[in-house]
């Protein structure tokens, strides 16, 4: 039992498997199986940390009970997978490290929580960068992820595994996290759809904190229709346990997917067009720009004058709060500790030096000087000042346009190894995405084409705050004009 309607079951998206779920085509079991089985079938891809058949299973009869029932969520019997940087009961939780193996939280995070409030069953937990610090996958602790598309190549990261696991159909959608590119970027190199909400839209209780100002949570999935279904079910506030949640309630983002878009002002930063980037992400940028036009959206020229400093603010920022918060693997609370020491303070020596790697090491080194007595001045409080500028920028261009569009990356996915132990060159890759990170801006990814090498290229959307539903309404129009969304790589 794999089709429905003569489609693979895997090549339904949320939307119609919900659909097929409640109408009792399919079973929530027979829908985890299939995907457990292409899980395993595809591991070569490196996209799993965690599977646990039991598990999910019982979580699929729980949710055929309560479809027999009729007291099914919205998404009820949905298999979904999620990043492990999202902390679980029912599956080990290592945001990608050794820090953090074998580790077991006493509780959901609230996204995983809300989630399987609304029905879905959780296949398992996706490959990431250590601690969510990388744009390749490549600095988990585990094992690389491999893009489906060419598995020479990296997925992008640090949700690398959330973005094979879709693009490859291991799970109908999946969820990642975006501190500076994280969501976006990964589903540009993967040829699928991504969002970073608002930041404070979606809760980061239970989400193994890397940055906590820049930190956000969102959905990934093939379409902008998937994408508006599983935020929805996401966000919300959540006072008890993240302050710095917003109050906002809770929208339901496929309501407006259908608007009409004529008249829509799209901004065109020229600082995003500018020599670093690659003639052919350019192009497909391009054509989906003209595709706008033809649906009645204006393209205005706009200014973000700050882009390129958002590179050296992200990187003082970001490495000084992990330096705060990493703080909390010392061998004691939870995670590894070294197996001999001779006090105190070589435990704590040990234990990090064995449990971080290298990247992770690095940016506490990176967090630890532009924060100490002497140096505060100089980067972190200047990097603030610079932040806050960066934000003023985008009101300033949100007076004339209502949504900007560029590329998400400069360039397709490069090949594993590519960056051979260059860490900068891994950071300038980050310069299209770590403005609406650092300003807190919602921001998406839409397949929008291909590259060089045949290799997806997404056209990345930010919009002003709280704006997701136009955001979605605006990547679903181009998705009714489009299908590079619904193409699939060869063999999968
Ligand atoms: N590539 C960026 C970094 O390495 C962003 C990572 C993220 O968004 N989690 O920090």
């Amino acid at each position: 039992m794999s089709d429905i309607n003569n489609q693979p079951l895997h090549d339904l998206g949320v939307a119609e498997l919900a659909a097929s779920l409640r109408a009792r085509e399919v079973s929530a079991v027979e829908a985890a199986q299939h995907f457990l089985a292409r899980a395993r079938s595809h591991e070569s891809l490196g996209a799993y940390l965690a599977v646990d058949e039991a598990v999910t299973l019982a979580q699929a009869r729980a949710a055929d009970a309560r479809l027999a029932a009729g007291t099914a969520g919205p998404l009820e019997g949905v298999p979904l997978a999620h990043k492990d940087i999202f902390v679980t009961k029912d599956f080990p939780s290592t945001a990608g490290s050794k820090m953090l193996e074998g580790y077991r939280s006493p509780f959901d995070a609230t996204v995983v929580r809300k989630l399987a409030e609304a029905g879905v069953v959780t296949l398992g937990k996706l490959n990431c960068d250590e601690f969510a610090m990388g744009s390749a996958n490549e600095n988990s602790a585990y094992h690389p992820a491999r893009n489906p598309w060419d598995v020479t190549r990296i997925p992008g990261g640090s949700s690398g595994g959330s973005a094979v696991a879709v693009a490859a159909r291991l799970a109908p959608a999946v969820t990642g996290t975006d501190t500076g590119g994280s969501i976006r970027q990964p589903a540009s190199f993967c040829g699928i759809t991504g969002i970073k909400p608002t930041y404070g839209r979606v809760s980061r209780y239970g989400m193994i904190a890397f940055a906590s100002s820049l930190d956000q949570a969102g959905p990934m999935g093939r379409s902008a229709e998937d994408c508006a279904l599983l935020l929805s079910a996401m966000c919300g506030p959540d006072p008890d346990r993240d302050s710095t949640s917003l109050d906002v309630p809770a929208e339901d983002f496929s309501r407006s997917l259908n608007d009409a878009i004529d008249g829509l002002r799209i901004g065109i930063p020229k600082e995003f067009f500018g020599e670093g980037l690659s003639a052919d992400v350019r192009t497909a940028v391009d054509a989906a720009l003209k595709e706008y036009e033809k649906l009645g959206a204006k393209l205005v020229e706009i200014s973000l004058p700050r882009t390129e400093l958002s590179i050296p603010v992200y990187y003082i920022i970001a490495p000084a709060e992990a330096s705060s918060n990493l703080s909390r693997f010392d061998g004691v609370k939870f995670g590894h500790r070294a197996r001999d020491y001779t006090d105190l303070v070589d435990m704590y020596k040990k234990t990090r030096a064995e449990g971080f790697g290298d990247e992770v090491k690095r940016r506490i080194m990176i967090g630890t000087y532009v924060l100490s007595h002497g140096y505060y001045d100089a980067y972190y409080l200047q990097a603030q000042r610079i932040r806050r500028m960066i934000a003023d920028d985008f009101q300033q261009a949100f007076k004339v346009c209502d949504v900007i569009a560029g590329p998400v990356a400069p360039t397709v996915a490069w090949k594993l190894g590519g960056h051979g132990n260059d860490p900068l060159a891994d950071y300038l890759a980050d310069i299209f995405t770590l403005p609406a990170s650092l300003a807190g801006l919602p921001g998406m990814s839409v397949p929008a084409g291909f590259g060089e090498g045949g290799m997806p290229v997404g056209l990345q959307l930010i919009g002003n705050y709280f704006s997701e539903a136009r955001l979605l309404n605006a990547a679903h129009r181009l998705q009714q004009v489009t299908d590079f969304h619904s193409r699939k790589p060869e063999g999968v």
